[in-house]
């Protein structure tokens, strides 16, 4: 992404949610760096999700980016950039773990990155910020692992 679109996503943000303490110039290049690795193609779908589904301007704006960059892909799986993967028995060689938890008597779905192969980068870039979590780690805290599928049959 780059950096003119993302400030410019932030102020639209500010102004659609009318924050009275704008984040200085500082704290959005903090914050890019975290999402950089999202493409400019991304940002106007994550703009209209967070104006449609908060109510306010999310406290950790990043993790809101990155939480609706995994529903763009979901949403858009001919968007993904067919990179080049190596079977893996642990996620199926789509580089990623999907599995449903129980919190607080809701259930979340979730995707953890594959710890045994490179394949999540086909998803992510090359930016390691995401958790990696084997199956055994995800049964291990109580998650329901779904069998291997391709992204674009994700039920959610
Ligand atoms: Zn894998």
């Amino acid at each position: 992404m780059k950096s003119y679109n993302f400030k410019n996503a932030v102020n639209d943000l500010c102004e659609h949610f009318q924050t009275y303490k704008k984040p200085t110039e500082q704290t959005i290049y903090n914050w890019l760096k975290l999402v950089k690795f999202i493409p400019d193609e991304a940002v106007d779908y994550i703009i209209t999700k967070i104006k449609d589904d908060k109510d306010s301007m999310p406290r950790n704006l990043t993790k809101a980016f990155k939480e609706y960059w995994r529903m763009f892909l979901f949403d858009n799986p001919d968007k993904l950039a067919k990179h080049q993967r190596t079977p893996c028995s642990e996620c199926g060689g789509e580089g990623l773990i999907f599995y449903t938890e129980h919190d607080m008597g809701q259930i979340y779905n979730g995707a953890a990155v594959c710890p045994r192969c490179e394949n999540w980068q086909q998803h992510f870039g090359s930016v390691e910020s995401h958790q990696k979590l084997s199956i055994a780690d995800l049964k291990k805290r109580g998650a329901q692992v779904l069998k291997p599928i391709p992204i674009s049959d994700i039920p959610f």
